[in-house]
């Protein structure tokens, strides 16, 4: 098959097909005609006709949605590592204002696609100030929402806020195409004012645009939106803005500003409280979890368990590579899966096929792609993945035991999203080498920069 090239009616065998809606096949094909799947199936009774691809002893699975990253920050990998919350909000910020410059973002953003593919991730749910993601995710030919974050925590800046914000989603629509849509992402609680939610939130509804939004991650936004207290408090108030309780939670407080709502994605929600977990269920919110991130910067665990038994729809998310050093959803699915265990002490807290399920079409529901990605089915999108058997640790004996506790950076054999071939042999098509080198050196002036602060 060649790549790029939308294939006419081509059979994929494979020793296992996970299809994720339904149990394992052994010696499966899947089917596609162009940009979808036609048929899923046991190989023995495989319609005739097309081109045969043989995978061999791999596991044939739909694409992985990661739910949440932030693409254009790749280069800051190992960058800010051990820092309080604020300490790494605030050096985040000034490092993407002082150090890197828009090439770097777009180099970072396409070795950032680059990397999710080449593990078996065909749709993102990215958010970024910029448009280096949606970009890339157009150039390399992967699925997603870029979602264009706005920010102001000062009320005084809703409306400059909300024309920059209008003109650069406009200027995105007009590149948008089936498979790359534009959302918007007020930021968070702690550097988006109540008006600036509340008119982001209209925005988005005129527009008929997704929302993102990072939500009940840390103690630090707690303090601010509970008790008008702590370090975003005192930092506010720096800058001369009125910073008073502003709701009982970070998540009643977009609640009220009329966020909670189907086409919104909930980033985190580490300190959801039961009656959060409700709202957020009742409302039919998307749900990023992002076990490594939470974990990572001392946030603590999402109560992923409660999540699922409300019904609400969650997927997983790496988040940046300033807070989580990988893009790998098979590890994220193993970490949720781990802690959960963990928690409850009990074995079956969440199987293999449900966090499985959380990297595949939990993600798709998340995003509201459901009807598109994250299944085996036919009528779908044909976005699927190609994973070595080898890669997990022989022998496999329940392919969704190896996906999900066998994972360990594993690359993706085979992938192909909306029909068209995007990695082979962890190979991406189309990721000029000189990306790379553009990453290796932001990352490098990074690092300078931080030593320079250190000493200075
Ligand atoms: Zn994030």
């Amino acid at each position: 098959m060649r790549p790029n090239a939308v294939s006419g009616l081509v059979r994929r065998h494979a020793r296992w097909v996970v299809p994720v809606a339904t149990p394992p096949i052994a010696d499966g094909t899947v089917v596609t005609e162009g940009d979808r799947i036609t048929w899923v199936g046991p190989r023995a009774s495989a319609p005739a006709g097309g081109e045969d691809e043989e995978l061999g002893d791999s596991i044939l699975t739909p694409g992985l949605v990661n739910a949440h990253s932030h693409l254009d920050l790749t280069m800051m990998r190992g960058a800010l590592e051990d820092l309080p919350f604020f300490d790494w909000v605030g050096t985040l910020v000034r490092a993407k204002r002082e150090v890197l410059t828009g090439d770097d973002f777009r180099a970072a953003a396409l070795l950032g696609v680059a990397e999710g593919l080449s593990r078996g991730i065909t749709t993102f749910g990215d958010t970024a100030d910029n448009d280096a993601a949606f970009d890339a995710l157009l150039a390399l030919g992967a699925r997603g929402i870029a979602y264009r974050e706005v920010f102001g925590p000062d009320p005084a800046q809703v409306s400059a806020s909300i024309a920059g914000l209008t003109s650069a989603v406009a200027a995105m629509r007009l590149r948008e195409t089936s498979l790359v849509r534009v959302g918007v992402s007020p930021h968070a609680p702690y550097s988006v004012s109540d008006a600036l939610f509340a008119a982001v939130g209209a925005f988005a509804e005129r527009e008929g645009l997704p929302l993102a939004v990072h939500v009940a991650e840390s103690a630090a936004e707690d303090d601010l939106v509970i008790r008008a207290a702590g370090p975003f408090a005192q930092f506010l108030r720096g800058r001369g803005i009125v910073v008073e309780r502003r709701a009982y939670g970070p998540i009643q407080l977009l609640d009220a500003a009329g966020l909670l709502r189907r086409s919104t994605l909930l980033i985190h929600c580490v300190r959801a409280s039961a009656s959060d977990v409700a709202r957020m269920a009742d409302t039919g919110c998307g749900i990023a979890h992002c076990p490594a991130s939470n974990a990572k910067l001392g946030h603590g665990i999402a109560p992923l368990k409660e999540f699922l038994a409300a019904g609400a729809r969650v997927g997983l998310g790496s988040d940046s590579m300033a807070s989580n050093n990988t893009m790998d959803l098979l590890a994220e699915a193993r970490l949720a899966s781990l802690q959960q265990r963990a928690l409850t002490k009990k074995p079956d807290a969440l199987p293999a096929r449900a966090a499985f399920r959380l990297a595949t079409l939990g993600g798709a529901e998340a995003l509201r792609l459901d009807d598109e990605t994250g299944s085996l089915v036919p009528g779908m999108q044909a976005d699927l993945v190609a994973f070595r058997m080898s890669d997990f640790g022989e022998p496999v004996a329940d392919p969704l035991a190896a996906l999900v506790f066998g994972a360990g950076q594993v690359v993706a054999h085979r992938v192909v999203v909306a029909g068209r071939e995007r990695v082979r042999d962890g190979v991406v098509h189309g990721l000029a080498p000189a990306v790379r080198e553009r990453v290796v050196d932001a990352a490098a002036r990074l690092a300078q920069w931080r030593t320079a602060r250190a000493s200075g």
